[in-house]
């Protein structure tokens, strides 16, 4: 059996940061296991080709959730990368922190060194911002790079401007001192290609001779020895495909991601002892928290007819295509540079909000049935809205012993009532955005949820029928003290009850955060790194 140091399973947001940081040390070995091929398909670079990824099952798990209380019995898809760079290389690229109080609150959930002043560190370490922002919260040299959206539309103009004239304030940097307020978009895109975690810190690793990615190598289940992990069985080439184990002298880390990581702990004996039992899956030890807890934003989208004025679905068709094409290979911007949101808006739901609860995203296209995938042929532009601190929970739990069967996905989106509060309240402001003044010479009228919604039930109903994730899955394998019931990793991310075992990505996360999860993701891989290594953190 071969052995290294570490065994990383996931080459994703997490896994590839990890890999980068653990491997600066050449007397420690890795080996990451992921599940995809490698990251050579042209849409996962190209920015635009986001659209097409999003359904390409070669690199994507697309899966399927089941259909919740409110959610009008649809089965909502959650498309989840599986290549390289994972959910980094065929995400939104959009580039968002969060609040002080989300790392604050998980810090008082009795997770020490994981507050604001302990996470902003790495926050700017891994990033190199070209643009806007202070010292005091933004890194200039680190591998990530961060740009601002580079695309002057009169719409996005027109859209900002009318969220000012709600009261809405410019904030030039919404990864700085405060988020809320209106800004053109942050994204993890340069010179019109995408970067993603493996292109920033994966691929630079992988030069390392200490570094041994296998692509198309399926974990399938732990390898224990009593209480302790010492190695990963995978299979390579898919269901059906050779059995492979590997040795992890010191510790195998699952950063598979918040539907994978408790799915293969499951399949590994770890879990709740009911869920394994009705599996026929021996207990190798009872963590009931494991897969509990699932959070997600839910958006419904609001979409305006447009005149007057050509949007993205126009121009993404015939001779405008061809023009944009010849734009993207002599200068690297215009419309295939682009990320499907363009302006970031973050306010209130109501008076007595300290801090912002809502984030609202504005783009000039619209998508056929409000989902994210394929563009509408009449012009369209799109408010989406989402609840930023969501209290539902859901769980993923196996659906069968197979490891290559997908898993239940319930996140149980808007069972709580402060939830569907919010989200009423996000569809009303999405509404006044559009009907704006600076707007008024490109709306047409409002096509969804459409006039006729004026009551809170009637937006409600409006969202239970069209509201689809925004991706942001997280906290099914949830850090906290080892006397909580709901707790799977300690603060230094070790799996609580086992020894040699870690999990550290997005599914660690105690609670949802007002964000998309790109950057604190990679934040926890590069804290964890610190951590395994016994380093201190970074300063400045
Ligand atoms: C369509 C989409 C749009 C998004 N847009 C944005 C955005 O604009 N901004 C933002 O901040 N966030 C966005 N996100 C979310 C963000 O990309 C993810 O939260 C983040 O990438 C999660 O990182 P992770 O390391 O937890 O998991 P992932 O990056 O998903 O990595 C997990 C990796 O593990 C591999 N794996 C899983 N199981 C196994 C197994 N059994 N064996 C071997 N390998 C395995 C997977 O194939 C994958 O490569 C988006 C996500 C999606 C899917």
């Amino acid at each position: 059996m071969d052995a290294f140091d570490y065994v990383i399973v996931g080459a994703g947001s997490a896994g590839s940061v990890l890999t980068n940081r653990l491997s600066e040390d050449p007397g420690t070995s890795i080996c990451v296991l992921e599940a995809g091929p490698k990251d050579w398909h042209p849409y996962i670079h190209l920015p635009a080709g986001f659209i097409k990824t999003f359904h390409m099952k070669s690199i994507n798990w697309a899966y399927q959730q089941e259909p919740g209380p409110w959610t009008g019995g649809r089965s909502i898809y959650a498309p989840r990368g599986k290549t390289l760079g994972g959910s980094s290389s065929i995400n939104g690229h959009i580039y968002n922190r969060g609040q002080r109080q989300d790392f604050d609150t998980w810090a008082q959930l009795g997770n020490r060194g994981w507050g604001y002043p302990d996470v902003l560190p790495y926050f700017k370490r891994l990033e190199r911002r070209v643009g806007e922002g202070e010292d005091a919260y933004r890194g200039r040299d680190g591998n990530l790079t961060v740009t601002t959206m580079d695309w002057q539309d009169p719409l996005c103009e027109a859209f900002m401007a009318g969220a000012m004239s709600l009261g809405i304030p410019k904030n030039p940097d919404y990864n700085g001192a405060i988020q809320e307020g209106v800004s053109y978009a942050q994204r993890t895109i340069q010179n019109g290609r995408r970067v993603s975690a493996a292109t920033a810190f994966l691929h630079p690793a992988r030069k390392r001779p200490n570094v041994h990615v296998h692509t198309h190598a399926h974990a399938t289940n732990l390898i224990f020895e009593g209480k302790r992990a010492v190695g990963v069985r995978y299979v390579r080439g898919g269901k059906g495909g050779a059995p492979f184990e590997v040795r992890a002298n010191k510790e195998v880390i699952l950063a598979g991601g918040t539907y994978n990581s408790p799915q293969l702990l499951q399949l590994s004996g770890v879990g709740s002892p009911d869920l394994l039992a009705s599996h026929g899956i021996e207990v190798r030890h009872a963590l009931p928290g494991v897969g509990e807890g699932l959070q997600d934003h839910y958006a419904p989208r609001t979409v305006a007819r447009v005149k007057n004025i050509k949007t993205i679905n126009e121009l993404r068709r015939g001779l405008s295509l061809w023009v944009e094409a010849l734009k993207w290979a002599t200068t690297r911007r215009g419309l295939l540079s682009l990320s499907p949101t363009m302006v970031y808006c973050f306010w209130h739901s109501g008076e007595t909000m300290e801090s912002s609860d809502l984030q609202l995203t504005f783009t000039p296209a619209s998508y056929k049935e409000g989902v994210q995938g394929q563009l509408e042929d009449q012009p369209g532009m799109t408010v989406a809205s989402w609840q930023q601190r969501p209290e539902s929970r859901g769980y993923v739990r196996l659906r069968s012993a197979d490891p290559f069967a997908p898993p239940i996905i319930q996140t149980n989106y808007l069972t709580a009532e402060l939830d569907r509060r919010v989200i009423v309240a996000g569809m009303k402001l999405a509404r006044r955005l559009l009907k704006s003044a600076p707007l008024a010479p490109y709306y047409a009228y409002e096509d969804f949820p459409g006039p006729g919604v004026e009551s809170d039930d009637e937006f409600l109903a409006a969202a239970t029928q069209r509201g689809t994730t925004t991706f942001h899955p997280g906290c099914t394998c949830r850090m906290g003290p080892a006397y909580s019931n709901w707790a799977v990793v300690d603060d230094q991310l070790r799996v609580h009850g086992l020894q040699g075992l870690r999990v550290i990505d997005a599914s660690i996360m105690p609670r949802m955060i007002s964000a998309n999860l790109n950057a604190s993701t990679m934040m926890i891989a590069d804290k964890a790194s610190d951590l395994i290594r016994g380093k201190s953190a970074p300063t400045g």
